[in-house]
């Protein structure tokens, strides 16, 4: 840290992404990505772009929010386009938090949200998930301050109703409850709908995971007009040109493309639930997912030590060293060739120790 670094950030602890090695090639099932790549219209559609980069994007995104807000039957102004979800979610710990509005999150969810409210310099409390990881609704009705909530929830890949969600908006009329959808396209009702009822909510989504655009860093929030204008404020106070030409196009490209987004979503859930049969057979516990990832621990193996017998013989998987889940690992779903591999190399480890 050098001396001139703010005191305001003496306890930041910043996010840790997945690794991404560049010096060996590992099955890659780490960081939730798509095992397919871009639809070839978003790669058409970007090229084209990449023609015009000396000239600033358009700030209101405006082709794309129409497009956007079209596919999931809202109006524009409902929508933002973001850097990723991860730039909605931290324009919503800046818009929506503060001393009178904590953030209140899982103890076991998305690691950016404790990350967002340290920066933020906002308070947050963290509600502990149940024994066996779902969300106790209940817990979220007597709260006075900002809810986020990861739907399906991260890593455990384990999802609430809408039904469910709803008694949480309705308990907590005076608080903005932020649903984080990055994974709803693998099987989970969105609480888009519910929008037009609740003037408290916020959904988040993202072209990260289904629509294979991690590297385009793409994402947006959906809400009611006046939120959608709040975070349209901090917006354009942090950073207005915060999606790139290339991007914008490629979001055009991969809309005009639905049936090749589906098809991908159809395959990873496919693919999950031979996994997730695989592994109960080798004598895992893995939760049911509703995500492109699974949740899963081993009676006679630490996480820690099937994450570094995985990397050794050359298959990256996530492990979290946190309270509660330090002997969990949480696998990508890869392609269906991966996955197999995975599955080999698994047996085999299990069977040599
Ligand atoms: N929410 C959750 C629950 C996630 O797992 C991720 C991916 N790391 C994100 C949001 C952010 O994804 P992105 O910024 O790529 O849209």
């Amino acid at each position: 840290m050098s001396r001139f670094f703010s005191s305001k950030y003496n306890q930041l602890v910043p996010y840790v992404p997945g690794e991404q090695p560049k010096a060996r090639k590992y099955v890659k099932l780490n960081t939730n990505e798509s095992p397919f790549p871009p639809s070839a219209k978003a790669i058409a559609y970007a090229s084209e772009a990449a023609g015009h980069l000396q000239l600033y994007p358009d700030p209101d995104c405006k082709v794309l929010t129409e497009k956007v807000a079209s596919m999931l039957g809202v109006d524009p102004e409902e929508v933002l386009l973001t850097n990723g979800s991860d730039e909605i979610l931290n324009f919503a710990f800046m818009a929506f938090c503060d001393d009178h509005s904590p953030a209140i999150f899982p103890d076991i969810t998305y690691g950016f949200y404790k990350v967002f409210a340290q920066l933020n310099n906002v308070p947050y409390e963290e509600i502990p998930l149940e024994k066996d990881f779902t969300i106790d609704t209940k817990a979220y009705m007597d709260n006075h301050g900002t809810i986020f909530i990861a739907n399906p929830n991260a890593p455990t890949g384990i999802a609430l109703t809408v039904a469910e969600i709803e008694e949480i908006l309705k308990a907590n009329p005076g608080h903005v409850v932020v649903i984080d959808e990055a994974y709803v396209d693998f099987g989970t009702e969105s609480c888009v709908p519910l929008i037009r009822k609740y003037d408290n909510l916020l959904v988040t989504q993202t072209f990260s995971k289904s629509r294979s655009m991690a590297g385009a860093r793409l994402g947006f929030g959906v809400g009611c007009k006046a939120l959608i204008q709040d975070l349209n404020t901090v917006k354009y106070s942090t950073n207005p040109y915060n999606i790139n030409r290339m991007t914008m196009a490629a979001g055009l490209g991969v809309l005009a493309d639905e049936a090749y987004t589906q098809a991908n979503c159809r395959a990873v859930c496919a693919t999950r639930t031979q996994t997730r049969e695989a592994l109960l057979q080798l004598g895992f516990e893995v939760a049911e997912s509703k995500t492109n990832f699974l949740f899963a621990r081993h009676r006679g193996f630490g996480g820690a030590e099937l994450y570094a017998k995985l990397k050794e013989n050359g298959i990256l998987v996530r492990h979290f060293n946190q309270p509660r889940i330090q002997d969990y690992i949480r696998i990508t779903i890869g392609s269906s060739q991966e996955m197999q591999v995975f599955v080999n190399t698994l047996r085999t480890i299990l069977e040599e120790c």
